[in-house]
């Protein structure tokens, strides 16, 4: 033995105090070994650790010591249970589970009842005076051993099954006796000899090492890889593995094996939910071999068991002090937990056990302001089918996670993709599996004819916040014809259906659709982050309606109001037009004289909704030429030549911004004008004086922002004498961030305008990076991240800090904010608390996002930590 070998430990009982958490033993062992040693009725058993996986994936054979380790291991739980792995007599039998650090539920590979042989089955037949049982068992062992460790197709299994129930006249499973499940086995033996040319293997001992490296490897099945993309789970950490005795949810009557969330996993209330079938292992129950019942009858069919789950789930909640998904299997009328982890939930029902919880004493509202995911909550504030709109119910179904969406009907995963680029898909299946998530991720939503609230689609859905209507009974599918039926409709491939998961409810056609604009636990918890936040919160909005949205997600100012809209329309582009065909300044003013109105109308509907909040608004911004028309489209030769004199090769880093404004300085002096004279009608309407901050944007060189300052104050002064108002600029070009200090002088505020900050720092236009190269930078790994979607901290991230460094070094009490879309980015969002900002602005609808994502950070930098429990 290498001294390597002594140091590294691979194995670790369940029984026993691990040296390391989640990261070493897996979510799934860690809640094992964790719920062992509360004293919760689990099976014994050992851990192999993410170190062996690691080893095992980069050498392809086991570390040095493992197989000494697991002779041990083995020899342990023989001796504590009183059996024999291989032996006829006495059997040990055991599963084989994956469980990495990570949860990545059904992604990974399985395998249960090894240690079974003709003999053991023979023995155990006896020994139960079970054939069904024992043989039940041995055939589930040879499909998922063919399947999982030899690849061998599960199809040639399952129609195998059919076959014979179609010769015994049966429609059940469990209505197979003994002797016909003696001979499945026999076919099953058949089929694996057939596509292997060896025997099943009879050697419990090869089995298990089989198996133990079979799961090692199914963290690199295809699925799997897909997982981890989508939830930015890295590859390196590999998945534990868990030898657990096997305990016998098909061992008749008084057995059953199922799921329970310890609350409402998508309203988030206090009752259990969950389902079970009686007499059957627990991978039939998400598989769905047959309808499972509700968790409620377990009261009625095996009460004491289901008592003993209530104490469990009690006591899980207790420790973990968090919503739990357990896995059960009751043997005999004996209860045994299999498996415990945070349940994963709708954002409503995120919201409502949190608050519960701070209830019942078990979190404070730190930990409930820390729990809920910020990128969740704007599935709470789901779409829903509009109340007033009559639609025709197809078919009803249990609503498995909530919200409604509209799309065309695909029937597999690949065209859910496929047509999921040209428009909105609701993916229609059976059932889905895991080989389906690239389809879940495409479609607004899913509706299945099988399963209920723990069938996959409905975990998946509600981890993605899509809805998802499950156990649709009328609905039938015939993949051949591109059709279904839906209750007495049939619906073709491509057309037009609407899902309502919180009511479970397929409609026909589109149904429109309400955004509802509050929901009154969203408002409790965000009550609580606004008091441990200290960055600001303020939203982009260009008009009142915007405004008012803003509002009333509780944005403290806008942050940025875009003027170029007030350019547009059919009263006012001809008029700009007219303007920017002026033949001299005369005539340029005459144009801007009638624009001027409009304005100031526009600017006085934003101040009258933010009722004294700051607004910033940021003065014309867009190359002039697009609001011209094409070239071809021009009414006159004059237009023809201004559109080919304002035609830029990369408008993007032409004349816009403030370089316009110098340019032709009656233009922003027209706004500046509007500005002033809605801000006086305001406050002398209301009494209230809005608190205007005029933004000057694409600003490189002090002397730019040094010139529009005093046209600023030249012009505010002549309208608004006396009102208090700020000027600053964005600052959204790298010189701009260096020269900061500079700029400062003739600034009270800066905005970064992380969008064109980003681009200009990267030298990346985003039309062009994003589903070009940028996106093939993302598959390849040349970069983590989309920095137009997180702010690249390092990079973009350093320019950020440095601006407000260098401009607070010669003017302390400047305000600091930024306004790209990176506001909405909890991530994003993060960054700028540490970096010390007065505050972020986003969309109004992410609004919410940053009011918690900004709590986060600051309780986050206290030291107040919240860990997610099993896996
Ligand atoms: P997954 O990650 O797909 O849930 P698991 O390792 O949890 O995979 O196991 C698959 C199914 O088999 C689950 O329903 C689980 O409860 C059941 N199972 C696993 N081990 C045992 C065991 N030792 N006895 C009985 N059932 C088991
Ligand atoms: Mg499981
Ligand atoms: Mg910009």
């Amino acid at each position: 033995m290498t001294l390597a070998a002594i140091d590294t430990r691979y194995v670790y009982d369940f029984a026993e105090e691990p040296p390391g958490g989640r990261e070493l033993l897996g979510g799934k062992g860690l809640g094992l070994s964790e719920m062992t040693r509360l004293g919760l009725p689990v099976p014994r058993g050992f851990t192999v650790t993410t170190d062996a996986c690691r080893a095992y994936l980069e050498a392809d054979v086991f570390p040095e010591g493992l197989d000494q380790e697991l002779g041990a291991a083995l020899q342990r739980l023989e001796r504590a249970t009183g059996t024999r792995f291989g032996s006829s007599d006495r059997p040990l039998l055991v599963s084989v589970r994956s469980g990495a650090a990570i949860s990545m539920p059904g992604m990974m590979d399985s395998i249960l009842d090894l240690g079974l042989s003709d003999a053991v089955a023979e023995g155990m037949s006896k020994a139960t005076g079970n054939a069904q049982f024992a043989f039940d068992s041995y055939r589930r062992l040879i499909q998922m051993y063919g399947e999982v460790v030899e690849g061998i197709d599960a199809d040639r299994f399952e129609e195998a099954l059919s076959t014979l129930k179609r010769e015994r006249g049966v429609t059940e499973d469990t209505e197979l006796d003994g002797g016909d499940l003696r001979e499945l086995v026999a076919r099953y033996k058949r089929i694996y000899r057939d596509a292997l040319g060896h025997e099943f293997p009879q050697d419990a001992g090869v089995q298990l090492r089989a198996a133990i490296e079979a799961v090692f490897r199914s963290w690199q099945n295809s699925r799997a890889q897909t997982y981890r993309r989508l939830n930015d789970i890295p590859e390196w950490i590999g998945t534990a593995v868990n030898v657990v005795q096997m305990v016998f949810g098909n061992a008749g009557p008084r057995s059953a094996s199922g799921v329970a969330f310890s609350r409402d996993p998508a309203s988030g209330s206090r009752e259990p939910h969950g389902e079970f079938l009686v007499d059957a292992q627990g991978e039939d129950v998400v598989a769905g071999i047959r309808a499972p019942q509700p968790l409620e009858q377990l009261e009625e069919e095996l009460p004491a068991a289901y008592a003993e789950l209530r104490k469990a789930m009690n006591a899980l909640e207790r420790r973990y002090r968090d919503v739990q998904d357990v896995e059960f299997t009751i043997e005999q009328g004996a209860l045994f937990i299999l498996q415990t982890r945070s349940a994963k939930r709708t954002a409503a029902a995120a919201l409502r056990a949190a608050i519960d919880m701070v209830d019942e004493g078990l979190i404070s509202r730190e930990e409930a302001v820390l729990r809920i995911d910020p990128s969740m909550l704007e599935h709470v504030l789901h779409p829903m089918i509009d109340a007033r709109a009559s639609v025709t119910v197809a078919a009803t179904g249990v609503p498995a996670s909530p919200g409604a969406a509209v799309g065309a009907v695909v029937f597999t995963a690949d065209e859910a993709v496929r047509r999921s680029a040209e428009e909105p898909v609701i993916l229609v299946r059976f059932d889905t599996t895991p080989d389906d998530i690239h389809g879940l991720a495409a479609a607004q939503g899913v509706l299945t004819a099988h399963g209920g609230m723990a069938s996959h689609a409905a975990v998946v859905a509600r981890g993605m916040g899509k809805p998802c209507v499950a156990g649709c009974d009328a609905l039938q599918i015939d993949e051949a014809t591109g059709t279904c039926t839906l209750g007495s409709f049939i619906v073709h491939e491509g057309d037009q259906i609407t899902i309502d998961g919180s009511a479970g409810r397929a409609i026909l056609g589109a149904a429109s659709l309400v955004v509802p604009d509050s929901n009154p636990d969203l408002d409790t918890v965000l009550s609580w982050a606004d008091t441990f936040r200290t960055l600001g919160v303020r939203a982009n909005a260009d008009t009142p309606a915007d405004a008012e949205r803003a509002r009333a997600f509780g944005a403290e100012g806008i942050g940025l109001v875009r003027t170029e809209h007030m350019f547009f329309g059919d009263e006012r582009l001809p008029v700009v037009q007219e303007m920017i065909l002026a033949e001299d300044e005369v005539a340029r003013r005459a144009a801007l004289d009638r624009l001027l109105p409009f304005q100031q109308a526009d600017f006085e509907g934003i101040f009258d909704v933010m009722r004294g909040l700051p607004v910033t608004i940021r003065l014309l911004d867009p190359p002039l030429h697009e609001f011209l028309p094409s070239e071809g489209e021009a009414t006159s030769e004059r237009m023809k030549d201004r559109i080919r004199s304002l035609r830029e090769t990369n408008p993007m880093l032409g004349t816009r911004g403030c370089r316009l404004g110098l340019q032709w300085p009656e233009i922003y002096e027209m706004q500046l004008r509007a500005i002033a004279r809605a801000a006086i009608a305001v406050a002398d309407r209301t009494g209230k004086p809005p608190r205007v901050e005029i933004m000057h944007p694409l600003v490189a060189y002090a002397e730019e922002l040094h010139r529009l300052h005093d046209l600023t104050e030249r012009v505010m002064n002549e309208e608004a004498p006396g009102l208090a108002h700020l000027c600053g600029t964005m600052i959204e070009l790298p010189r701009a961030a260096l020269r900061a200090a500079d700029i400062a002088a003739y600034a009270d505020f800066f905005s970064f305008g992380t969008n064109d900050l980003t681009q200009t720092a990267l030298g990346m236009s985003r039309d062009d990076a994003e589903g070009k190269f940028l996106t093939s930078y993302l598959n390849l790994g040349v970069v983590g991240h989309d920095p137009f979607a997180t702010l690249d901290q390092n990079g973009v991230g350093e320019l950020v800090e440095l601006g407000t460094s260098r401009g607070r070094s010669v003017k302390p009490e400047l305000e600091v904010g930024i306004c790209g879309e990176h506001g909405g980015d909890p991530a994003s969002i993060g960054f700028c608390h540490h970096a010390g900002l007065d505050y972020v602005s986003c969309s109004p609808f992410r609004v919410p996002v940053a009011r918690l994502a900004a709590a986060q950070a600051a309780l986050a930098e206290r030291g107040t930590k919240y860990e997610v429990a099993g896996g």
